[in-house]
């Protein structure tokens, strides 16, 4: 019997984890202990059922939010554990077993990633000491973009900084991209296709994926670059920090905090991060709500006609995450602003498309690229890895 995975997608306050089984009738279980640490810790999930659940957790640590979750398995223990490692260096190109090198390996990385990696360990310390006995497996962030060619991955910065420091681009998300261009290549009957994904949930990244292999993707050395996203500024000026630092004599921490949770479309309509409040609002009048909207739409389309250079054919647009899974809207005026790929949206299956839905959504003219909406499943690709590489480890 093919093993069932425990993923773990670890925060420095929260554990989303999701028990997959490789037989396809088993439902997932699936939730989310989140505000560790505090005196309002939560778990929250669904059961075998599809119902869902809620209870408070007291004196929370990341080992007891597992235990917790443990006892909502319903008796299904898994046989491995998947973890979503947000950065794997140039070392890590694919999926790795975590043993104490790998481990210690990520700790070094976190240099990289200094918000996520380390709270990313603290995952697998507890799910080593609840599970001593189970194989763990890492699964990376960064790991599908490790096929970036030089001239897509480097900055126009001097030499050493890479060499001797490891700033270059990395690209953010490959769990996704991977899974939805994949997807992409199969629902169309290709092999190894030309894709541009767009994944737009909270954070924001779009990728060129020919031949089943990532070959450019906006977010750089950290997940900031690129496209505007929920809180995030995406692309600004490098000179603003120093801009900011001398005229208004802002801290290095301030700037990085408005940059990461005070811009996008938060920082941008004064209102909200929320698309759908957002849509709503856009709807009723409000200019600042607008305004996110058009920019974000316009960048997004920016960011998929740059990195159409990087493929030799375009086969398809697809979109993914909260928003490209949800928003006719977003995908219209994304769309709108290509004109001369000659897309050709169909209204009615966009207007369709939504609340999990994977369809096609253009007019399907032989020669025109096609666009589908796919919704992303990245905990079903890090345990569908784990299990990959656990089968390579036995064969
Ligand atoms: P995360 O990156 O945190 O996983 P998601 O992929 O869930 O986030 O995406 C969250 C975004 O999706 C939010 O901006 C939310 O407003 C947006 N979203 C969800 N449902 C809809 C909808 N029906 N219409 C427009 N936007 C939506």
């Amino acid at each position: 019997m093919k093993p069932s995975v425990l993923v773990v997608n670890c925060g420095s306050s929260s554990i989303k984890y999701a028990l997959i089984s490789a037989e396809p009738n088993q439902p997932r279980l699936a939730g989310l202990a989140e505000r560790l640490g505090s005196s309002n810790a939560r778990l929250k999930g669904v059961d075998s059922q599809g119902r869902a659940f809620e209870q408070a957790l007291t004196d929370t640590d990341h080992t007891r939010a597992l235990e917790a979750i443990l006892d909502r398995l319903e008796g299904r223990l898994p046989d491995a554990v998947g973890h979503r490692i947000v950065h794997g260096g140039e070392r890590f190109t694919r999926a790795a077993l975590i043993d104490d090198d790998v481990a210690a390996a990520i700790e070094e990385t976190a240099a990289l990633a200094p918000l996520h990696n380390p709270a990313n360990l603290q995952g697998v310390a507890a799910t080593r000491q609840l599970f001593p006995d189970l194989p763990q497996v890492a699964v990376f962030d960064t790991a599908f973009h490790q096929t970036l060619p030089p001239r897509a991955y480097r900055y126009a910065l001097p030499e050493a900084l890479y060499r001797d420091h490891g700033i270059r681009r990395y690209g953010f998300h490959g769990t996704s991209h991977a899974y939805v261009s994949e997807r992409a290549d199969t629902l169309s009957s290709l092999v190894g296709g030309g894709w541009l994904t767009a994944h737009l949930g909270n954070g924001c990244s779009t990728a060129a994926i020919w031949e089943g292999k990532s070959l450019d993707t906006s977010m750089g050395l950290t997940p900031l670059e690129g496209l505007m996203m929920g809180t995030r500024s995406g692309d600004v000026d490098p000179s603003l920090h120093a801009h900011l630092s001398r005229q208004l004599g802002w801290s290095l921490e301030r700037i990085d905090d408005v940059l990461n949770r005070g811009s996008g479309l938060l920082g941008l309509s004064g209102l909200t991060n929320d698309m759908r409040e957002l849509e709503d609002a856009a709807g009723e009048g409000h200019e600042g709500a607008r305004l996110a909207i058009e920019v974000f739409c316009y960048r997004i389309a920016k960011s998929l006609a740059a990195l159409s250079c990087a493929l030799p054919r375009l086969d398809g647009i697809v979109f993914t995450g909260g928003i490209g899974e949800n928003s006719p809207l977003v995908r219209e005026k994304v769309v709108a602003h290509l004109p001369h790929f000659t897309l050709g949206l169909d209204r009615a299956a966009n207007a369709r498309t939504v609340r999990g839905r994977e369809d096609r959504i253009d007019g399907r003219h032989p020669a025109a690229p096609r666009l589908w909406v796919i919704p992303t499943d990245e905990e079903g690709r890090i345990a569908a890895e784990t299990r990959q590489l656990l089968e390579e480890n036995n064969a």
